[in-house]
């Protein structure tokens, strides 16, 4: 298995044309596979049903230009995100007012390129920086996009690593956007990292399910495809936009305190991390709608640094445009997710509901467990509260450690005193 570095991979991989169904999308999976060798690759057919979806046909792009006067005024040789990703084939002579129907701009962000796409609707289109318009001075213009459609295979990776019990956690991030970093392949990059440690693991109790797929159809597509699994998924978390320099955002489940979510916000406070935590829809959407979704319904927290979305904020400066490069993210913001992730997952791990033996408040000092308000005047405060989360059998940790706002870690070595001393039983969650 190939060693993992962060700049190197990125770098690696960015600049491929990852539209949904296509070759660039395919090579950059195939090029995951030296990360993750176990990792399989699942396909579906162009055309094949997934739910009320229909799998695209594989797109490319050969060619594409607009002319203005016999001079050449925009050409995909120049970038990629020139043309819009599923454009369809156009050539000839056109009005400016008819170009300008199919171009593509962002006045908020006139230097970069925006990326645009149309998937299910046939249409063709250009994309162009804003301030470049002033250029289109002519009142006609020649275009060509030489594109093609042929039926194809969507891919999924999944990696599956089984666990004491078959309670599946799902982690997810999508590998399609022509290059571009920060939204998609950052979020592929920490679930790669994740899925490695979690792989030399040999105590597990959750299995862990990664799928690295194209934004939604993917996830429609294995799911779908999948069904079965369904009821083994307990959770699910899903990556993305985790390298630029924007604050934290945990976007929480539809379901809204669960397990998932608690144990996501707990560890934000643990490890002191600035963030913000919005409501499911609030902060961005993505393959965390098909998991959390109609009929499926598995409880998905979503990770990102992205504003928020649902509040009317664009999610950062260069989201979904060609300023969307390497020079944006950094590896420390990434490594920080990942140890996150890694938190996260932890804490779900070592989760129990603890049920006390004995009745009456623990006689702690006899124990040895008395917290001392000198050393620890948080602790000291709230230990006589924790008695009665003890005889309910109803809050494992997480619930104690979110309801009483105590650190995991502390809460977890102080009720492990009590579970040695024969104070408490560990009860499953
Ligand atoms: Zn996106």
């Amino acid at each position: 298995m190939k060693d993992f570095d962060y700049e190197k991979f990125i770098e690696n991989i960015w600049f491929e044309r990852r539209d949904i169904v296509s070759d660039g999308y395919d090579r950059a999976l195939e090029y995951i596979k030296k990360f993750l060798p176990e990792m399989e690759i699942h396909r579906y057919k162009s055309g094949s049903k997934a739910w009320t979806w229909i799998i695209p046909e594989k797109w490319a792009v050969r060619k594409a230009y607009i002319k203005g006067n016999g001079r050449v005024l925009l050409d995909l040789r120049d970038h990629p995100l020139h043309v819009m990703s599923y454009s369809a084939s156009v050539s000839g002579k056109i009005s400016k007012k008819e170009l300008f129907s199919h171009l593509h701009s962002r006045p908020e962000y006139p230097d970069m390129i925006p990326f645009e796409f149309s998937y299910y609707k046939k249409d063709w289109g250009f994309c162009v920086q804003h301030r470049r318009l002033e250029e289109f001075i002519f009142d006609e213009y020649e275009v060509l996009v030489d594109s093609k459609f042929e039926p194809g295979e969507l891919k999924a990776g999944v990696f599956f690593i089984p666990g004491a019990t078959d309670k599946e956690i799902v982690v997810m991030a999508h590998l399609c956007h022509p290059c571009m970093v920060d939204d998609g392949l950052s979020g592929v990059s920490v679930l790669i990292n994740v899925a490695r440690q979690i792989m030399k693991k040999t105590d597990n109790r959750y299995s862990y399910r990664f799928l690295i797929i194209p934004e939604t159809i993917g996830t429609i597509a294995y799911l779908s495809q999948n069904e079965h699994l369904i009821d083994k998924m307990e959770f699910g978390i899903f990556l993305e936009m985790l390298g630029h320099d924007g604050r934290l955002s945990l976007q929480n489940s539809r379901q809204g305190a669960t397990l998932i979510d608690r144990a996501a916000k707990i560890c934000l406070e643990e490890m002191g991390l600035d963030h913000r935590v919005g409501k499911f829809f609030e902060v961005i959407g993505n393959d965390e709608k098909i998991l959390n979704g109609p009929g499926v319904n598995v409880p998905t927290i979503s990770i990102s640094r992205s504003n928020f979305w649902g509040r009317g904020e664009w999610p950062y400066p260069q989201y979904h445009a060609s300023a969307d490069t390497p020079e944006i993210i950094s590896v420390k913001r990434l490594k920080e997710i990942e140890g996150l992730v890694m938190r996260i997952l932890e804490v779900l791990e070592q989760n129990y509901y603890p049920s006390a033996t004995v009745k009456g408040p623990i006689f702690l000092s006899r124990y040895g467990l008395w917290v001392d308000w000198r050393e620890n005047r948080e602790l000291n405060l709230k230990q006589a509260e924790v008695f009665y989360y003890l005889h309910d059998n109803q809050k494992s940790l997480i619930d104690i450690a979110y309801e009483l706002d105590i650190p995991f870690g502390i809460l977890k070595e102080w009720l492990d005193g009590f579970f040695r001393n024969g104070l408490i039983k560990k009860l499953k969650v």
